[in-house]
């Protein structure tokens, strides 16, 4: 997945590192990846998906090993990844889905959406952060960040430059520069939810 990181648009995700974690067998993987189709979240996403005339069967996810300290990631032309060596638990495997469901969503509907371009990469990454749910503050807890005030826009912003700065065409001060340029267009921009969860 990493190697092809530089021919293929594609987007990856930090580890969340929630608790920790062993992993599983990909066989176990793609077992909870079935199981998180009936999480409501999931559903509503793929129905969006399907509304804008993408839409995600069964082979769009793909349980796979990986090197580096990631959680999954989406590639434009292979669809939706998970790391199984590092999910344990059926929450964490859905947490991946509605993550990296929402950039298949912003792929979807934004036809001119360059991996490439840090902002563009930015803005999905903002989105995926704040809509999933990946800093609620029982998650931001468990990671041991105690600090509540602003909370989740901190982990939002931190999660997002950790994202950007791993896409190969990004420095960091340029996934920076690229995040607060666009942070409050796109943490308003709550679609397909009426509102962040
Ligand atoms: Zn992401």
């Amino acid at each position: 997945m990493e190697d092809s990181a530089e021919k293929k648009p594609s987007s990856s995700s930090v580890a969340s590192s929630l608790y920790s974690s062993t992993g599983t067998t990909k066989e176990e993987c793609e077992r909870m990846i079935q199981k998180s189709f009936r999480s409501p979240t999931v559903k509503f996403l793929r129905e969006h998906l399907e509304k804008a005339g993408c839409s995600v069967n069964r082979n769009f996810f793909k349980a796979i090993e990986c090197d580096k300290q990631i959680s999954g990631g989406y590639l434009r032309e292979e669809g939706i990844l998970v790391c199984s060596n590092h999910m344990t638990f059926q929450d964490e495997v859905d947490q991946v889905i509605i993550h990296e469901l929402i950039h298949a969503y912003d792929d979807c509907r934004a036809a001119n959406l360059d991996w490439t371009n840090c902002a563009h990469h930015a803005c999905s990454e903002i989105r995926a952060g704040h809509l999933s749910g990946d800093c609620h503050y029982k998650r931001e807890l468990l990671r041991g960040f105690v600090s509540l005030r602003g909370h989740e826009q901190e982990c939002v912003k931190r999660r997002v430059l950790k994202s950007v700065y791993a896409n190969p065409h990004c420095s960091e001060e340029a996934a920076k520069q690229a995040m607060d340029a666009v942070w409050d267009i796109c943490y308003n921009d709550t679609k397909p939810f009426a509102r962040a969860m």
